[in-house]
């Protein structure tokens, strides 16, 4: 691994994956590729990179012409006492991943080159004071504050956020409308271990085997929730108590919330009528807490 620096873009590997940590830069950059005409899209990310990050690089590739994958673990979005500071890190894997699924720029700016001390705050608020916005009350401000800087930084014209973080796909959309960002949003469906477990950079933090079968309760409720659902159960109650009890069966589970939502408002409904609906749920195991959830997207 060969790893230089030139006027502050660090160049790693065989075929110098470039990475651009000033917005001036990058926007040098884009610049010349607008007026080369090329489309561009955007995946923000927080690094650690997996297959995940990898299928909306892969999309953005397939409908772009060039593609720019934003690493940033966003301070904003954590609170004061989760994990910002252990949050896993590996720039020099994520330029090896960014390459393999052929993305064009890493944009890997430092938080002062973000954020100074008094911020504007961009708050989805009906979307985001449930669900995870109630363990979590300040995470949606900081993702949409960061989301809606790389959006006027990078001005792409299109944006790839997957599934696997489905309340924060429908605040997105939400802010894009709102705030008239002229950026296609587009959703990538949930990667998977084959042993059904949703791919995460926090699941390094998964202490043992043990914890790692805990960790599959989420996706095995999931399941039953759906398969309840298609033999006609249609009472939320029923069937997020038979959820309740598959991860609870786990050893080191705590529920945080399983959640049946309306899919446009994120509100809570009693009865399954139609496919407008997402289940959601958040589930610590140990100290890890993981998200998962089902949409019909
Ligand atoms: P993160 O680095 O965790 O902030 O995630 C960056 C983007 O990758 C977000 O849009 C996530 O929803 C998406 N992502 C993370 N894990 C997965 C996965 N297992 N499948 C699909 N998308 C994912």
């Amino acid at each position: 691994m060969i790893i230089t620096h030139l006027n502050n873009i660090l160049y790693i590997g065989i075929k110098y994956m470039r990475i651009i940590k000033s917005i001036n830069e990058i926007r040098t950059i884009i610049n010349q590729w607008k007026k080369n005409g090329l489309s561009i899209g955007l995946v923000p990310t927080m690094g650690y990179l997996h297959k995940g990050h990898g299928a909306l690089i892969q999309e953005s590739v397939k409908n772009n012409n060039k593609t720019i994958v934003s690493v940033f673990v966003n301070p904003t979005q954590f609170g004061a006492n989760e994990d910002l500071d252990k949050y896993p890190r590996d720039i020099e894997n994520d330029s090896r991943v960014v390459e393999e699924y052929g993305g064009d720029i890493i944009f890997n700016p430092e938080p002062e080159e973000m954020y100074n001390k008094n911020m504007t705050k961009v708050f989805v608020e009906s979307l985001s004071n449930k669900l995870c916005g109630i363990t979590r009350p300040t995470h949606f401000q900081g993702v949409c504050l960061v989301v809606a800087k790389l959006f006027n930084i990078i001005t792409p014209n299109n944006a790839y956020f997957g599934l696997k973080d489905l309340q924060q796909f429908t605040i997105i959309k939400q802010m894009v409308e709102d705030l008239n960002f002229n950026i296609k949003i587009n959703p990538v469906a949930i990667v998977r271990e084959e042993s059904g477990l949703a791919l995460s950079s926090r699941n390094v933090y998964l202490k043992d085997e043990d914890e790692k079968q805990s960790a599959l309760s989420l996706n095995k409720s999931l399941n039953l929730a759906l398969k309840l659902i298609h033999n006609g159960e249609c009472n939320v109650n029923n069937i997020i108590n038979h959820m309740k009890a598959i991860i609870l069966e786990h050893n080191n589970t705590k529920i945080d919330y399983i959640k049946i939502v309306d899919s446009n408002t994120l509100e809570d409904i009693d009865i399954i009528k139609d496919n407008n609906f997402y289940i959601l749920l958040a589930v610590y195991v140990g100290t890890t807490r993981l998200i998962d959830n089902y949409s019909n997207m």
